[in-house]
């Protein structure tokens, strides 16, 4: 298979961080609200012009009612960005809901996007990355071509129980759900989901391309811990990694902000990445994407599954 590299950027705005750490919508200010697009999105933009590199942007449908917001996502639509559905109010409950109600939160994130890009998305990514049958099943019947939702990090999976076990312990009440252990069964590699238990493989029409985990130690090589983490660390993990012959690397806008950008005090307490300075995390970003563009022809999202559905299907 052609070696193929993907780079994402999850565009949630802050209040979503707010929830997940169980502060209250109204602890972050107001103009902490279009932060992430108003902010970040340009330096995404900005980095990966420069170095030529295809971006992928998963767009949450409630974040796009905020002029500033819609503004942004058009721009980088009209610069080339593909932007995928990540859902209409990123309920990280999503998948406890009714099949009627993850199908609303699906085309709702939908609509809203088409609004901006006149373009019907392609592909999905699930809120706190959780998958079930209800949601692949919707997926497959509004004509997705690929979902990218698969996590299966396993330091990741714990270090998520523990914060949400502290937070009980503390008195706040997180809104992330603890995903089934079964994810850290699925491959790490494309493929074509079983419909009725999406985290095996099966003959499913959207295909799944799983976030990358380092080879090995399933260390999770997201945005989060490859910008912020020494370098030593973050060059050591990637070369167990680029053995893969598929490389998914997931961000977050809130990966180029700091507490100079505006981000408030309460979120950067306890979302600690926030306190790295977004200069330095844009010079390992830099870095980072040059790595990949060395070892991986970089293409957005839908391409990658057009080309890797092809090849798995001839198999
Ligand atoms: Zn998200």
């Amino acid at each position: 298979m052609e070696r193929l590299g993907c780079v994402s950027v999850d565009l949630d705005s802050l209040h979503h961080y707010g929830r997940i750490h169980g502060l209250e919508d109204g602890a972050l200010p107001e103009r902490a609200a279009d932060l992430v697009y108003t902010t970040a999105l340009p330096r995404f933009l900005d980095l990966c012009a420069a170095l030529g590199v295809p971006l992928t942007l998963f767009a949450v449908g409630e974040d796009l009612s905020r002029e500033p917001a819609a503004r942004a996502l058009a721009g980088a639509h009209r610069a080339g960005a593909e932007v995928g559905n990540h859902s209409c109010h990123h309920d990280y409950a999503l998948t406890r809901r009714t099949r009627e109600q993850i199908h609303l939160e699906v085309a709702e994130g939908e609509r809203a996007i088409q609004e901006i890009t006149s373009a019907r998305p392609k592909g999905f990514r699930a809120p706190g990355y959780t998958l079930n049958a209800a949601l692949y099943q919707v997926l497959e019947g509004r004509g997705y071509r690929y979902d990218s939702s698969v996590f299966p990090a396993a330091p990741y999976w714990a270090a998520k129980a523990a914060v949400m076990g502290g937070m009980r312990l503390f008195g706040r009440r997180s809104r992330a759900v603890l995903d089934t252990p079964r994810v850290l069964l699925a491959p790490r590699a494309p493929y074509r989901p079983d419909p009725a238990s999406p985290y095996a493989r099966g003959a499913g029409a959207v295909l799944e391309l799983p976030i990358t985990t380092a080879s090995g130690t399933r260390f999770p090589f997201i945005g989060t811990y490859a910008l912020t983490l020494p370098a030593p660390a973050v060059r050591a993990l990637y070369r167990t990694t680029r053995a893969q012959p598929f490389f998914n690397f997931e961000l977050h806008g809130i990966d180029l902000l700091d507490e100079a950008d505006g981000v408030p005090r309460a979120l950067a307490r306890v979302q600690r990445d926030a306190l790295v300075p977004a200069a330095r995390k844009q010079a390992r970003l830099r870095e980072v994407l040059g790595w990949l563009k060395d070892d991986y022809r970089l293409t957005t999202l839908s391409e990658a599954a057009e080309t890797v559905g092809r090849t798995l299907d001839a198999v």
